[in-house]
């Protein structure tokens, strides 16, 4: 465990500490919890509310008394479970329970975590993006005339986050000469067998990492430029000790023989841009911080008109678990309204058909002697019948009474008339139907087969009538000719 993540869970059992001396005070050893201790455990973290058994609440402020998150009761669960199950793995406590049972996330808790990348804003982020573009002197905090670090040092680290989607730890531990630019047809130097293709490419070497060994990724050319020119101006630095790796290595965010914090992007460089690009350090998702850049670059890599497959945008963030990136990649409503424009749902679900209404027949009172104002266009002719959508051969017409041919005198004098309205009418597909639409002639057979003995509205059936040799669907509108009304 690396001393955060052991400091994390010393903090969380000196919490059930204080909880086992208010309620069990008879338990004073690890070695006394029973599979009941750890189930009034579990319960105990499921009614927990921010500010119970902590050391100091002056902190908290106006969160005390509200419930802990889901999200936090995982984090004790798991940080007890991982306690006990060393405990018992060294022998320094006999096995009674089974951590991994007895202290399990309950489903209810598990139900209610999900994934929630805390991406920034597009409009947030564009001009975040454009501040550090940006950045001088006068932005930072300090003298203006003279930062604390050369500018060229502070645009190199402001460019790396913003383009590079590292994390802050990651970030701060590259190391000299982590850049490389490869041209087209050269092979990329150490094992690998690839060759790149296209122009110049920027690839970064990225440190080991908390999930995963060193790598390489493309990076924007911006990055490459900008870290290039601090190597230039960068004073030779005694190595340093790289406290993941053991190794003694050339940081190359590193001034007078110190490197720059980690929590320089957080205290100054965040600040500063938010500032310069008239944005407040915190949305509804809360403080803009250096990770939340990860999370946006990923979910806008996964946006993109030509986005970066999952596999991909794994290995660009250097996940060890696909289930990690899935974190980070979130698919905004705009990709989502587009892909299921693009499925067509509704126009899979529904026939468009174009209808002529006769004003004449309407405004004379045609109507009542039984004259038809509402001609349904089917393409080969005009269907009369006032309750079209209800006709089982709508969309493979047998051509019944109602049936007006377009190349009668009729349809003729119909289309003649000047006081038409044209109108687009929405016809709900029954399956038959659809398929029928969508899978092709054998399925238009299957359908007119079915209808064969089915009554139309006028009475006869299509095997009366006479089936029509050249059964045809019914058309979708063609509306070039106007814009319906
Ligand atoms: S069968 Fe008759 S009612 Fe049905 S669509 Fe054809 S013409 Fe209209």
């Amino acid at each position: 465990m690396t001393p955060k993540v052991r400091a994390t869970g010393r903090t969380i059992m000196a919490k059930a500490g204080r909880w086992l001396a208010a309620e069990h005070p008879e338990i004073t050893e690890p070695g006394q919890w029973t599979r009941q201790t750890c189930a009034a455990w579990v319960a105990a973290v499921d009614r927990m509310k921010v500010g119970d058994y902590v050391q100091r609440r002056d902190h908290l402020r106006t969160r005390t008394g509200t419930p802990i998150s889901p999200r936090t009761k995982a984090h004790i669960l798991n940080a007890t479970r991982m306690f006990f199950r060393d405990c018992q793995e060294w022998e320094w406590l006999p096995r009674r329970f089974d951590p991994a049972r007895a202290l399990a996330v309950p489903r209810s808790i598990a139900a209610l975590i999900g994934t929630n990348p805390r991406v920034i804003a597009n409009d947030v982020w564009a001009k975040l993006l454009w501040g550090g573009l940006n950045l001088q002197p006068a932005d930072l905090p300090g003298n203006s005339a003279d930062t604390y670090y050369p500018m060229t040092l502070i645009r190199a680290i402001t460019l790396t986050w913003l383009f590079s989607g590292l994390r802050s730890d990651e970030l701060s531990r590259l190391r000299v000469g982590c850049i490389r630019w490869q041209h087209d047809g050269h092979p990329i130097p150490g094992d690998s067998p690839d060759i790149l293709v296209d122009d110049a490419v920027c690839l970064l070497d990225v440190p080991i990492h908390k999930t995963g060994t060193a790598f390489t990724k493309p990076v924007d050319p911006i990055i490459g430029q900008a870290i290039e020119a601090w190597q230039a101006l960068r004073p030779a630095q005694p190595h340093r000790l790289d406290r993941k790796t053991g190794e003694h290595v050339n940081l190359l965010f590193s001034i007078r023989a110190q490197p720059v914090a980690k929590e320089y992007i957080n205290h100054t460089i965040i600040p500063a841009l938010c500032s310069k690009a008239g944005v407040p350090t915190a949305d509804v998702r809360g403080n803009i911080t250096s990770h939340r850049a990860r999370s946006t670059i990923a979910s806008q890599l996964y946006n993109a008109k030509d986005p970066m497959t999952l596999f991909e945008l794994q290995a660009w963030l250097g996940h060890k678990d696909p289930a990690t990136t899935q974190h980070y990649a979130k698919i905004t409503p705009n990709t989502l309204t587009k892909a299921y424009t693009e499925a067509g749902y509704f126009a899979r679900n529904v026939r468009t058909i174009e209808v002529l209404l006769d004003r004449d027949a309407v405004t004379t009172g045609a109507t009542t002697s039984g004259q038809p104002w509402q001609h349904y266009d089917l393409g080969h002719g005009y269907c009369t019948y006032t309750f079209f959508e209800q006709c089982p051969h709508r969309m493979a017409c047998a051509r019944c009474d109602f049936y007006t041919p377009k190349d009668s005198s009729e349809a003729q004098v119909l289309e003649a008339k000047e006081n038409l309205q044209r109108m687009l009418a929405t016809i709900p597909l029954i399956d038959d139907e659809q398929a029928a639409v969508h899978d092709g002639q054998t399925a238009l057979d299957q359908l007119l087969g079915k209808l064969t003995d089915v009554p139309t509205p006028s009475g006869p059936t299509p095997r009366q009538i006479g089936i029509p040799p050249s059964a045809t669907l019914l058309p979708i509108a063609d509306v070039s000719h106007g814009k319906p009304e």
